[in-house]
């Protein structure tokens, strides 16, 4: 599911840190990396590059000596393993969802494009991301099934068995390593039948006598009381809903939320109405799904948006991207009336069956007001239960630390408190305080047979972002550009240059946005233009122009001058034109 990325760095104290002795001091990552613990066996360091500090950017790593191997999940700060990357002997990525695999393209060259372990439609869903990005390497992905093993490396196993979430085929680990057994749940919920019974339980029963050291478990649900909304309860309500719509029905969801689009497209088929795709997300992962028999979609079911008008409103089901009001997804689309083949009519009735993701809630809140507006009939999941989150509440949460019962337990995925609402469960159901860690994103850990210590080294975790697009990292650079312009405003100076005599053609020109204001400020407008005239008409004459060199130049003079001026450092856009 994609998620936003939270933004806070959480600088609250560790409750539950440290099982034994006092830190040692700092150590340098390549030494440590090659240590054995103080009892003398082999080491184990994990780290959580993110999903620590937010909900969402999903990533860890597990080191043993001399090596590299296990990533859990995709990292978006990978500048300590980037010069390590011949050691890097896997990927392992549990899911689908966003928030664990979408850096992939960004970093995978620079990882070294090691071998990523994944499941049949998490690989067919990260291929076919992969062609968004043609600059990206081809994926070496071995597709693995719930019940294999691996050997990742000499130190590492991993043993892949089934979650119950809201993609099909995610997979927890448990990853053998020299210290014991490490058992990440991915994300998570337990499945429910409508009596109210749990199904899958003897699996994670079976991996607790297997004996864990350390249990990696997802939080974002941790503050939520009671136990998973069954599916079936969904599926039920969503079917009430659609029988009782007269005209055409819009469903927006994830187009990630496979499990339920499945659903969806069962209950169609049932109520004899066809079902047209909208977004290309929804498209590309339903085409995905049924490929791979996920979705068993009758011939003739699924119909494309040219052909809808063929069809009375009421046997249509449209299924869309942008249940969260997201600006360039379907559903915004079809409300503003930009959407080709769909506008919003009085009679339709649209359910919104996804959670309301912790800052989209304003955006939410406008389409359910334009819908209503337009006269469609409004569904969403705080009316009636037509989602069930992909993650476990409390009670669950509880129910399978109980049956792991493993020695150490670090809650992932989450806000600080988040995490500490599942520390709290976690004593609740007697794992002993000292035996919890609230780690922060790049912190280590020093895993030892018998501990789990959490040193005060630190490796860089901090947010690495990726614009928009997709194209190229915002780095610091950028970050720090942006800043600078909404802080400091800027200024583009224009110099039309002769190509052979390096020379001014004409006055340079000067333009000033969130700076000054020209028409009060002629002084330094006419004291930039000198200082410009001044300084080309000291290059070297007779030979081409250097038009970077030239700009370098304007930046710094005239940024120079600006900053005594007026003690501010405006963004300097210099542009030589050379005729
Ligand atoms: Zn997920």
């Amino acid at each position: 599911m994609r998620k936003p990325l939270g933004r806070t760095r959480s600088a609250a104290p560790h409750l539950f840190r440290r099982s034994e002795g006092d830190a040692r001091k700092r150590e340098r990552p390549e030494q440590a990396a090659h240590k054995k613990t103080e009892r003398g066996d082999l080491a184990v360091r994990f780290v959580p590059l993110g999903g620590l500090e937010e909900v969402g950017r999903n990533c860890m790593f597990f080191e043993s000596e001399e090596e590299t191997p296990g990533i859990d999940y995709i990292i978006p700060n990978i500048s300590y393993l980037e010069p390590r990357k011949s050691n890097i002997q896997a990927i392992i990525l549990t899911h689908a969802h966003y928030d664990h695999i979408g850096a992939l393209p960004h970093i995978v060259e620079r990882l070294g494009n090691p071998p990523i372990y994944a499941t049949s439609l998490t690989k067919a869903i990260i291929e076919k991301r992969q062609e968004d990005f043609p600059n990206s390497p081809k994926l070496h992905v071995q597709v693995v099934k719930s019940g294999e093993r691996v050997k990742l490396s000499n130190y590492f196993e991993a043993h892949f068995f089934g979650v119950p979430h809201t993609i099909p085929e995610t997979t927890g680990v448990v990853l053998g390593t020299p210290v014991g057994n490490i058992v990440h749940f991915a994300d998570f919920r337990i499945d429910y039948d409508e009596a109210g019974n749990p199904h899958g339980l003897e699996e994670f029963e079976r991996i607790g006598k297997m004996g864990v050291h350390t249990f990696m478990i997802d939080s974002t649900n941790a503050e939520e009381e009671g136990h998973s909304l069954s599916e079936r309860t969904v599926e039920k309500n969503l079917e009430e809903i659609f029988r009782k719509a007269e005209g055409r029905i819009i469903v927006a969801t994830f187009a990630s939320l496979l499990t339920r689009i499945a659903e969806i497209i069962k209950i169609a088929e049932k109520l004899g109405r066809k079902v047209a795709l909208s977004g290309y997300s929804m498209r590309a992962n339903v085409q995905i799904a049924q490929n791979l028999g996920f979705i068993k979609a009758k011939q003739g079911t699924i119909v494309t948006l040219e052909e809808i008008h063929k069809y009375h409103d009421n046997k249509l089901l449209i299924l869309s991207t942008g249940a969260q009001g997201e600006a360039n997804a379907s559903l915004m689309k079809i409300i503003t009336g930009e959407h080709r083949q769909i506008k919003i009519k009085p009679g339709d009735t649209v359910a919104l069956s996804s959670s309301v993701i912790p800052g989209n809630e304003r955006s939410v809140q406008v389409i359910k007001d334009n819908l209503s507006r337009q006269g469609a009939i409004v569904f969403h999941s705080d009316l009636i239960d037509i989602h069930s989150s992909g993650h476990a509440p409390k009670d669950d949460l509880k129910l399978v630390m109980k049956l792991i019962n493993p020695k150490f337990l670090v809650p992932v995925h989450g806000y600080y408190f988040m995490r500490a609402a599942n520390a709290q469960s976690a004593h609740e159901v007697g794992i002993r305080k000292e035996n919890v860690f609230l780690m922060d994103n790049g912190q280590v850990a020093e895993l030892g047979k018998d501990s789990f210590r959490v040193t005060d080294e630190a490796i860089p975790a901090f947010y690495v972002m990726v614009d928009g697009l997709g194209v190229g990292d915002v780095e610091e650079v950028v970050l720090r550009d942006r800043r600078n312009l909404a802080q400091e405003g800027m200024i583009v100076v224009i110099a039309t240059i002769d190509r052979n005599h390096g020379r001014l053609l004409k006055n340079p020109d000067i333009i000033s946005r969130g700076f000054i204001y020209i028409k009060e400020n002629q002084e330094i407008i006419e004291e930039i233009r000198k200082r410009i005239r001044g300084l080309i008409a000291r290059l070297p004459r007779y030979q081409p122009t250097e038009s970077d060199y030239v700009k370098t130049l304007i930046r710094d003079q005239i940024g120079q001058f600006l900053y005594n001026k007026t003690k501010r450092r405006p963004m300097i856009l210099p542009v030589v034109i050379e005729i």
